[in-house]
């Protein structure tokens, strides 16, 4: 028995001594049930696969544990074949960071603290264009959207990406690069104060956002905001669900840090499972970070459902560490890994050997 069984098995203990006698003959049961683990890899499906070469690579997957595969695009031809190695194909999206629409609806993109649109003057980076979750317009693009996904019988779910505001704070790593100092909230990179924002901020708590002297302390607006991708999250899980197909999304690595600098709850949404990005370099973290980040985020779920630990392989130095950092996830109680980078049959068997290890 490991250690997390043994806490597991101790606390149902103490929990049936409470109960009669008539329920305690069931418990045992429930000490012996696995938590079902899932792995996952994040792709871009190449075009230029051959059919031999998705057989080989999907095959190799499946035998080191892989149970799904998060696809950036769609191609019905990498996805059967992912079915055909029993593997799941989901489908992974950009969800509310997409430059479609900008030529036709400019005004569905979100507006920074100092009035500057996304739609013709993106933060940081040309493709941060963010739609405003506020609008009932976005809302409907992005659930008519997924509809059309699920419809088709090779997509087996939906995974959501960019399911957040722009940030307002970068990870640290990313602060030499972009040479931007964000020890505070600084106004071009806080979003969305739009009219339309505005206008549903002041129907719903009554102040003007305007008004208020700090509004990067304002808990309301903050509020406010989490709310808001809640909330068109929530709509996109009722298509999936209409589908009977499982939603999940890629998330900021811990609750606190989703919510501080992404204004993303993330476990406040209705999903079926979250792959936090737990990428320890973008954070200047060690691996051993990974355990932590996992830690906090399975403490705030309590239990509503399962996390699987992104890890970013060009993070880690060495095969060793890519151990340690799977070893770390499962340790805190995450139902698997999700692995965004370059898996290497090394990877693969690290991850097959550290899965046994962890149910044996
Ligand atoms: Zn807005």
């Amino acid at each position: 028995m490991n250690k997390r069984e043994f806490l597991k098995a101790g606390l149902v203990a103490t929990v049936a001594s409470q109960l009669p006698v008539k329920s305690q003959a069931k418990e045992p049961v429930a000490v012996n049930k696995k938590k079902a683990m899932k792995n996952w890899i994040w792709i871009n499906p190449n075009l230029k696969d051959t059919d031999e070469d998705l057989k080989t690579n999907y095959a190799a997957y499946k035998a080191a544990g892989i149970t799904g595969i998060f696809f950036e695009n769609d191609s019905e031809r990498h996805f059967r074949a992912a079915k055909a190695a029993g593997i799941e194909a989901h489908r992974w999206i950009w969800t509310f960071n997409r430059a479609e629409r900008v030529a036709d609806h400019p005004e569905w993109y979100s507006k920074s603290r100092n009035g500057d649109s996304c739609a013709d003057k993106p933060p940081y980076v040309q493709y941060y264009r963010w739609l405003c979750p506020s609008r009932p317009e976005v809302q409907e693009y992005l659930t008519s959207t997924v509809n059309e996904i699920l419809t088709k019988d090779y997509v087996d779910g939906i995974h959501l990406d960019y399911v957040r505001y722009c940030d307002v704070i970068l990870p640290v790593n990313l602060w030499d690069k972009y040479k931007i100092e964000q020890t505070k909230e600084l106004p071009e990179y806080d979003f969305c104060y739009c009219e339309v924002c505005q206008a549903k901020f002041k129907e719903q708590y009554g102040n003007d956002i305007k008004a208020i002297q700090y509004p990067d302390a304002s808990l309301s607006w903050r509020l406010f905001r989490y709310g808001n991708i809640i909330r068109v999250v929530n709509a996109i899980s009722a298509v999936a669900h209409q589908h009977k197909k499982p939603i999940t999304a890629a998330v900021f690595p811990t609750p606190e840090v989703a919510r501080r600098n992404v204004r993303q709850d993330w476990t406040n949404f209705k999903l079926d499972g979250v792959c936090p990005m737990i990428y320890h370099g973008f954070y200047k973290e060690s691996v051993s970070w990974i355990g932590d980040a996992v830690a906090e985020g399975i403490h705030v779920l309590d239990g509503k459902f399962p996390l699987y630990a992104g890890l970013y392989l060009s993070d880690f130095n060495n095969d060793e560490e890519v151990r340690s950092g799977i070893q770390y996830a499962l340790k805190n109680g995450a139902s698997g890994v999700s692995f965004f980078g370059r898996v290497t049959p090394s990877v693969l068997d690290i991850l097959k050997q550290e899965s046994a290890a962890f149910k044996a």
